[in-house]
């Protein structure tokens, strides 16, 4: 620490499967994580590269630890400590790791350095979610948004509908609820609540999310910001929406306060964000529920991105990682949805018939 003490933090990464290719997953730092968690997030991360059909397994990684009570020093020290913990079972392709709630490009950054400096060359592509200066990809830190809102998209266009006006809320205003916000007003929809850890907003004619973004950073959360009133996450989860959006974290919407939630669809860019009871319930409601495992892949299909740039050479323009985006997102919506029709089924079964026929296969290919 930067008074001289030691302090130990818990970390933990976990590999799920690596089936399909290398292990693939993000590294969270947060006062809750716990093994369990882990786990259930590396097992996602196989079903969701499955999903999208990128050569990647499953894995995540975590960190028990607050990042907002350290100094950036003591930041880039436990960054770099983390890799130094995992070096042998990390790697670009053995384990790529990535950036996932309280971690950032920078982080990255440090994480990638300290790989290289124990690996003895430059390995950009041990890390995805870097800064551009260092092999990043443009258009990476929004690619788990834009895949997720390219999904709703075609969803609303297999029932003729569209875009115009409708409504949509978003729990969680980091890296995903940002950059949904902004990127679904800007195609006409109407974000009428937004949420952080300090609170809920509203404003029923539409917020302004740019003004609402730049807001976030100086003041530090979306609490007071002109033209919005405050409101209880009990009204919030409650507000009659065509789009809710989960961005924030696992199991927000369970058997207890299923009830209250008015919108149509939910789009889960957050992993886990609806419990298992919680889901048959909506379901039965005839709410659809666009699950975690293809609503927010378009961030493993941005690092895949990221990892083929940096291991061919090449530096990509946001425009062409787009179209690649948007072609795996379409592909892997398309297939997911014909799936569904096939058997009679919801999204998220739907989406895991995908997933677990394509690891199995290639379980059995080898
Ligand atoms: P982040 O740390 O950038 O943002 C998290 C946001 O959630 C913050 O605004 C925080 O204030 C808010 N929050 C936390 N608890 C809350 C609560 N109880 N109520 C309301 N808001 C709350 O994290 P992120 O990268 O945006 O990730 C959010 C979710 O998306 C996570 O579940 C993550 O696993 C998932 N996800 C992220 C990516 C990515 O590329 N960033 C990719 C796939 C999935």
């Amino acid at each position: 620490m930067d008074d001289g003490s030691l302090r130990l933090f818990e970390g933990f990464r976990v590999q799920h499967s690596n089936a399909r290719g290398p292990y693939k997953g993000g590294i969270r730092f947060h006062p809750e994580v716990s093994l369990n968690e882990v786990k259930a997030l590396a097992a996602w991360m196989t079903w969701k590269t499955a999903v999208v059909g990128v050569p990647f397994g499953g894995a995540k990684g975590g960190v028990r630890v607050d990042p907002k009570t350290l100094s950036a020093g003591e930041l880039e020290r436990l960054s770099r400590t983390y890799v130094r913990a995992f070096f042998p079972l990390l790697g670009p392709e053995v384990d790529i790791p990535a950036p996932d709630v309280n971690t950032t490009p920078q982080i990255m950054a440090w994480m990638t350095d300290e790989y290289s400096h124990l690996a003895g060359r430059l390995t950009p592509a041990s890390f995805t979610g870097k800064p551009l200066q260092i092999g990043g990809l443009a258009g990476r830190e929004s690619s788990t948004s834009l895949g997720g809102v390219m999904v709703l998209e075609e969803h609303l266009r297999t029932l003729s509908r569209r875009a115009a006006r409708m409504t949509v809320t978003i729990q969680g205003f980091g890296n995903a609820g940002q950059h949904a916000a902004h990127l679904l007003s800007q195609r006409g929809f109407r974000i009428i609540a937004v949420s952080d850890t300090s609170g809920c907003i509203m404003r029923a004619k539409g917020l302004d999310c740019k003004k609402l973004v730049r807001h976030k950073k100086a003041a530090g959360s979306v609490q007071s910001f002109a033209g919005s009133y405050p409101i209880s996450p009990q009204a919030f989860l409650g507000l009659r929406t065509d789009v809710l959006i989960p961005a924030a974290l696992q199991n927000v919407i369970t058997k207890s306060n299923e009830r209250r939630v008015r919108a149509r669809v939910i789009l889960e860019l957050a992993n886990g964000p609806v419990s298992h009871e919680a889901d048959v319930r909506l379901a039965q409601r005839g709410v659809t529920v666009i699950p975690d495992i293809l609503a927010n892949a378009g961030g493993v299909a941005g690092s895949y991105c990221e990892w083929v740039q940096n291991r061919q050479g090449e530096v990509w323009t946001e425009s062409q990682t787009h179209a690649k985006l948007r072609s795996r997102m379409v592909q892997a919506f398309a297939l997911v949805h014909k799936t569904r029709t096939r058997h009679a089924t919801d999204y998220r079964t739907a989406a895991y018939i995908v997933a677990l026929t394509r690891v199995r296969e290639a379980m059995n290919a080898r």
